[in-house]
C-alpha cells in the first residue's frame, strides 16, 4: 500500500490506540489527522505526557511550518486521552479495553480488546475460542495487540505483565526467537567495553533512541561509574531531552529506580553528564572533551541529532 494511503478511511475511525512514544509507533498520527482523522487517541497517562514532545521532535524535520506544527500539536493533544493501566473501560458498541504494562519504554502498554460479536471483522472471521476473565462477556472475541515488548528487569520500568488469555494474538517479533541475553550479562559487557577505553584514553559513541535505550545506558553507565577507580570527570555520557521527561515521570518509575532517588542517588542523572538539546550544542560538545583533553569519554548519541563526526 502506498505511504500516504491509509487502510481504513482515517475520517471514518473512533479510536486510535498508540501502545507507547517510539517515533515509529506515532510518526503518523499528524498525517492521519491531516488525512481527516477526528477520533479519540487512546494511550496511558505516560504515553500521553511524552506524545507532544516527541511527535514535535519528529515533525521538526517536516516540511510543516513551526505554525502548523503547533496547530497540530493542539489538536492531537485535544483528541488524545491518557488511561490507568490495569482497568478495563468500555468504548462505543460494547467493546472494552484494558491496557497493561508492556515494559519496553516509559508509557508502554499491550492492548486487550472484547469484543461483543461473534461474526466478521473486515475480512477476518471472529470465532469465541478463548477464555474471557470477565463473566460479563464471557463470550466476546478477545484480542491482544502487544506493540514493542521489553525485558524483565530493565533499568528504571515495571516488568512487563503477563497477558490473559485471548482468542486472537497480534504481536511484535523485532527479535525473532532470539533470546536476549540476561542484563547481568549485558552490563557486564558494557563495563569491560568501558574500562578498556578509559584504559586506552578512547572515545565510545553509542547510538541509542533518545527515548527508553539513552536512560538505561545513563542507569547502567552510572552504576558501572561508581565501581570504575580514578578521575570520573573523564567519564562523560551525554544524555538527550528525552531524560529530563522521563525524570519527570517519576511515579512511572519501577521500585529499583524509585528506592535510589529516595537514598540520593538520581538513577538517571549524575556529576559529568552533559545534556544535549540542541544541534549546535551537540556540535559544540563533540569538541569540548578532545579540545579541554578530557579523554577518555563517552557519547551517547540519540538518533535524533545527527550526524556522528
Ligand atoms: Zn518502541
Amino acid at each position: 500500500m502506498p505511504f500516504d494511503q491509509f487502510p481504513v478511511q482515517p475520517g471514518r475511525i473512533n479510536y486510535l490506540f498508540l501502545t507507547h512514544a517510539h517515533i515509529d509507533h506515532i510518526g503518523r498520527v499528524p498525517d492521519l489527522i491531516d488525512a481527516g482523522f477526528r477520533g479519540e487517541i487512546i494511550c496511558t497517562h505516560a504515553t500521553k505526557a511524552l506524545l507532544i514532545s516527541m511527535l514535535h521532535d519528529a515533525m521538526s524535520f517536516s516540511d510543516r511550518t513551526g505554525k502548523e506544527i503547533h496547530r497540530m500539536e493542539r489538536l492531537i493533544d485535544d483528541l488524545s486521552w491518557g488511561f490507568e493501566l490495569h482497568d478495563t473501560f468500555s468504548l462505543k458498541q460494547g467493546i472494552t479495553f484494558k491496557m497493561s504494562n508492556a515494559g519496553h519504554i516509559l508509557g508502554s502498554c499491550f492492548i486487550r480488546f472484547e469484543i461483543p460479536i461473534e461474526g466478521t471483522l473486515g475480512d477476518m472471521t471472529l470465532r469465541h475460542c478463548g477464555e474471557s476473565r470477565n463473566p460479563e462477556t464471557k463470550n466476546c472475541f478477545s484480542i491482544i495487540f502487544s506493540g514493542d515488548l521489553g525485558c524483565t528487569d530493565t533499568p528504571i520500568l515495571p516488568d512487563p505483565d503477563p497477558p490473559d488469555a485471548c482468542d486472537l494474538l497480534v504481536m511484535e517479533s523485532t527479535y525473532g526467537d532470539r533470546n536476549h541475553t540476561g542484563r547481568k550479562d549485558r552490563v557486564a559487557t558494557l563495563e569491560k567495553l568501558l574500562h578498556k577505553a578509559l584504559a586506552d584514553k578512547g572515545i565510545v559513541y553509542i547510538p541509542a533512541f533518545s527515548l527508553g535505550r539513552t536512560q538505561e545506558l545513563i542507569y547502567e553507565i552510572d552504576r558501572i561509574g561508581t565501581k570504575i577507580h580514578g578521575d570520573m570527570t573523564r567519564f562523560s555520557p551525554i544524555k538527550s531531552g528525552s531524560c529530563t521527561q522521563t525524570a519527570d515521570l517519576e511515579q512511572f518509575w519501577d521500585k529499583e529506580a524509585k528506592d535510589l532517588k529516595a537514598k540520593g542517588d538520581h538513577p538517571i542523572d549524575f556529576k559529568n553528564l552533559y545534556s544535549v538539546q540542541k544541534y549546535r550544542d551537540h556540535k559544540r560538545l563533540l569538541d569540548i572533551p578532545c579540545s579541554l583533553n578530557l579523554k577518555p569519554y563517552i557519547y551517547l548519541y540519540p538518533y535524533t541529532l545527527n550526524p556522528i563526526p
